[in-house]
């Protein structure tokens, strides 16, 4: 498309870059075409998973040991392992397709959006309803929605390294070009699909969408993987290793002492099999993965979309949060409140005043304003008192220098006749750089040392009050004249009024007793970011603000020092806000930080937690991002937070319990094998199996929906380094271990009186039985379950009764006898059953009475 004149794109796309495609001719063209998306090619079926889960090496082991018992002459054992291999690729399957899902629905929360024009108005879309024709509009930050040719561009840079692997930018315009093929890079009039806006803005026609896109071409290399581990599921990964080997050593050596006895080798060896698949610990990982995706969708739920799993585990470290002021303290809902002309307040703002604010912006203005809420404000505040449509056909742009957050302010450049006007607005002190005039009851006068001051002055009343303060200047000169921004004419001042938002002095309050430390990151001025940070509770003194030019002057170790009391750095540019995260990390600190501009970039991804705007914030900065806003909202991210934290709380919960099933298994058998001397061990190898792999896996998901807890804000971030076993963690598992061993002996002993049948399923129930106890112990490892209310977690009692109602099935029904080589118990011996599988609970609490 770029060798077209842009006529000619016009006619071949039947659309036009005045008016834009109509609602109805865009909805065909979607229906037909399709959306403008790129969809993967690679997906694996249920099938693949499924297959998928035996490459596990206990599945191996399983299988081996069906094989053993069927030389042993016992198919039904081996059609039970079978039938378990089966139950467990299918648990795991189940799982794996249930976190992706929840994947798909947090990729779908996030459509992007981008300006388009229909029906000669300007709106929001989203980016999949793109239809090739459509006229888009984008500036700086944004991500081109699809392969675009260009109509009309100010100053317009672009990032497409994703396209060409060249770093640097390139910068593009509409003009024609007689050249016949040219390489992606040469193609100057056109911008292509996911590449990002850097500066300047552009508009133009949409020509490709889709895998009809230069992007959709090469989509096979893009599929972003998103099933990398988390530190704490390599860590768990790594465990489960650890203890897999440690339980086969084990195995060895029981299997040795039960020989030098005299035991069956065989049958021992399948005891051996079925212990090592009982002790490794392969729950530990999946456990580990759903309850973190179960808590990235209920966070999706508190507007807080999580990009990558890892960060949920940072969340629940990060001890500052660096926060900006602008629609994420404050409500980013501004009205003019007050103005400063002809060195007086709020009097009627004189004409070249209104024609200032009605030019330097770019507010699409339809049946609703569209583009940036202080801009906004001054649009609102001239259209009752100026028609913008006339002032446009009156001074038609010729040129821009857009905003950007070094420079803090933007011109544009107008032509009137055979005059040229320079509009220009920002905050005061850069503006009034470029001023040698000031505007005083229409006459310009020299702008003296004295006149500066005033207006210094008039700023820093409207600062005290917590306004946003915009300085507003203009020359006139020939239209040859380039130097667009000095010998300027000052004009005035608007105060700009952006509310805090209502429940951001909580939320700081929450997060001070939590151990996090805010601060507030803002471009804004020094005074109107003081009377901000003072009405949401931030900061008390003056002190406590620091300057980005305060910044430039301290070397590395003297910011380090200063950050120690500084709550407010105002005044500041992107590139500031990476000094500040290296400084924080440098004093171990873990940084969550927000941003929205296009340079916040590069600090987001330095941050331990990048948090970019979903309403407000630019594509580039999601892009980096760890977690989105949907809101932009502080509270936001204090929930996010919480939520990281009693994420870690669960999957705590989930593996102690576990691990201390895990142990009590293997120290039932070991124990048996060192210290007993019956020719039958106290389980048979498929009764183990049926208490691993049937009774293990639901109490520990249902601990994973375990309620939050309360205290969680109460206390300090934990360390990151800080192992999942400590305060007491690693004593309970081996405590409750070493119990649930214990029990299950005394059981076995007291049923060997009748049968070794008979103390095989007493053992067997006992070790079941209190496995299901035991998960009411590791809801609070330190509070008392009566505390913490017996009935809360609905999930985890049910999946207990069930199971003690299905242990009950397995002993009395004849078929499951048949099945589990179990045999009635006597009224007697369940009371013995549930009197030791219950004593579990009564060790927890009196330890829990004395903690
Ligand atoms: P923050 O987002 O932290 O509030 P910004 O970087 O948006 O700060 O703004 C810093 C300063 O730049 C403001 O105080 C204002 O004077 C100026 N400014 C902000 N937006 C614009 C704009 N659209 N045009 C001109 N100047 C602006
Ligand atoms: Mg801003």
């Amino acid at each position: 498309m770029d060798k077209y004149s842009i006529k000619e794109v016009e006619l071949l796309f039947n659309t036009s870059v005045q008016h834009g495609l109509s609602h109805q001719e865009a909805y065909k063209r979607l229906q037909s075409d399709g959306y403008n998306e790129i969809v993967s090619v690679k997906k694996q079926t249920i099938w693949m998973i499924f297959l998928e889960q035996f490459k596990d090496p206990m599945v191996l082991i399983l299988l081996i040991g069906a094989i053993l018992s069927l030389f042993l002459g016992e198919i039904i054992d081996a059609l039970i392992i079978c039938l378990v291999v089966m139950l467990n690729a299918g648990i795991g399957t189940f799982q794996l397709v249930k976190s992706e899902k929840a994947l798909e629905v947090l990729q779908a929360m996030m459509q992007p959006t981008c300006k388009v024009m229909r029906d000669s108005s300007v709106l929001i879309v989203e980016t999949r309803e793109i239809v090739a024709g459509d006229v888009i509009e984008f500036e700086a930050g944004d991500r081109i929605p699809c392969d675009i040719r260009l109509v009309s561009t100010t100053r317009l840079m672009m990032d497409e390294s994703l396209l060409s692997g060249e770093s640097h930018n390139v910068s593009k315009n509409e003009f024609y070009r007689t050249k016949d093929k040219a390489a992606i890079s040469d193609q100057h009039n056109m911008v292509f699909m996911s590449t990002y806006v850097t500066s300047g803005r552009g508009k133009g026609i949409a020509v490709s969408c889709g895998m009809n896109s230069e992007m959709g071409k090469i989509a096979d290399l893009l599929n972003e993987d998103l099933s990398e581990m988390t530190p704490l599921q390599k860590r768990m990964n790594q465990l489960g290793k650890m203890l897999g080997m440690l339980a086969v050593g084990i195995c060895i050596i029981m299997l040795m002492v039960s020989l030098s006895k005299g035991k069956n080798f065989l049958e021992m060896l399948l005891l051996a099999i079925s212990l090592a698949v009982a002790a490794i610990p392969e729950g530990l990982p999946a456990v580990v993965t759903i309850v973190q995706s179960m808590g990235v969708s209920m966070m999706s739920k508190n507007k807080a979309i999580v990009r990558k799993l890892s960060a949920v585990e940072t969340l629940g470290s990060v001890n500052v949060i660096c926060s900006d002021k602008t629609g994420t303290l404050t409500q980013n809902k501004m009205s003019v409140v007050s103005t400063y002309f002809n060195h007086e307040f709020d009097q009627e703002v004189p004409a070249m005043g209104l024609v200032c604010m009605a030019c330097a912006q770019n507010v699409a203005i339809g049946d609703i304003l569209v583009g940036d809420s202080s801009e906004k404000a001054l649009v609102e505040y001239v259209m009752p008192r100026l028609s913008i449509s006339d002032i446009n056909c009156e001074y038609l742009r010729i040129d821009e220098i857009p905003f950007d957050s070094v420079r803090k302010k933007m011109s544009t450049v107008h032509q009137k006749d055979q005059d040229q006007y320079i509009f220009s607005k920002g905050s005061l002190e850069h503006i009034l750089k470029q001023c040698s005039f000031i505007m005083i009851q229409q006459r310009k006068v020299p702008l003296g040392e004295y006149e500066r001051k005033r207006c210094l002055e008039a700023c820093a009343i409207m600062e005290n009050q917590a306004l946003r303060v915009f300085g507003l200047c203009m020359k006139k000169s020939s239209l040859t004249n380039r130097e667009y921004e000095s010998d300027a004419t000052f004009l005035g001042l608007v105060g700009l009024k952006d509310p805090v938002k209502e429940e951001v002095k909580d939320a700081i309050e929450r997060c001070h007793e939590a151990g996090i430390e805010v601060v507030m990151i803002t471009g804004d001025s020094l005074k109107t970011a003081f009377a901000i940070g003072k009405e949401c509770g931030l900061v008390s003194h003056e002190k406590e603000v620091m300057s980005g030019s305060d910044i430039d002057e301290c070397s590395d170790v003297q910011l380090k020092n200063k950050i120690k009391t500084i709550k407010i750095f105002a005044r500041v540019s992107p590139s500031h806000k990476v000094r500040l995260v290296e400084a924080y990390q440098k004093e171990e600190r873990i940084v969550a930080m927000s941003g929205d501009g296009v340079n916040d970039a590069p600090a987001l991804k330095k941050a331990d937690i990048g948090i970019a705007m979903g309403k407000g914030g630019s594509d580039v900065c999601k892009s980096v991002s760890d977690i989105v806003l949907m809101d932009d909202h502080f509270t936001t991210i204090v929930k996010a937070i919480e939520a990281g934290r009693n994420i870690y709380l669960k999957i705590q919960k989930s593996v102690f319990y576990l691990l201390s099933c895990n142990l009590g298994e293997i120290m039932t058998l070991f124990f048996s094998s060192l210290f007993l001397t019956q020719h039958v061990p106290p389980l048979c190898a498929i009764q183990l199996l049926w208490t691993n792999l049937v009774t293990d896996a639901f109490p520990a998901l249902a601990l994973g929906v375990e309620a939050d807890e309360k205290q969680v804000m109460k206390q300090k971030p934990k360390p990151t380094d800080e192992s999942l076993f400590a305060h007491g963690g690693l004593i309970f598992v081996i405590c409750n271990g070493l119990f649930i061993g214990t029990i299950s002996l005394v059981a076995f002993k007291a049923g060997l009186k009748t049968s070794d049948l008979c103390g095989q399923s007493m053992a067997f129930m006992v070790l079941s039985l209190s496995q299901m106890f035991h998960s009411l112990n590791c809801r609070q490892i330190h509070v008392s379950m009566f505390k913490i209310g017996f009935f809360k977690n609905k999930w985890l009692l049910l999946t207990v009764v069930m199971g003690i109602i299905l242990q009950i099935f397995v002993c009395q029904l004849p078929f499951m006898n048949m099945l589990l080589k179990t045999i009635p118990l006597t009224l007697t011996q369940w009371l013995i059953v549930f009197g030791l599988s219950m004593s579990t609970i009564l060790m927890n609490e009196l330890s829990k009475l004395f903690n």
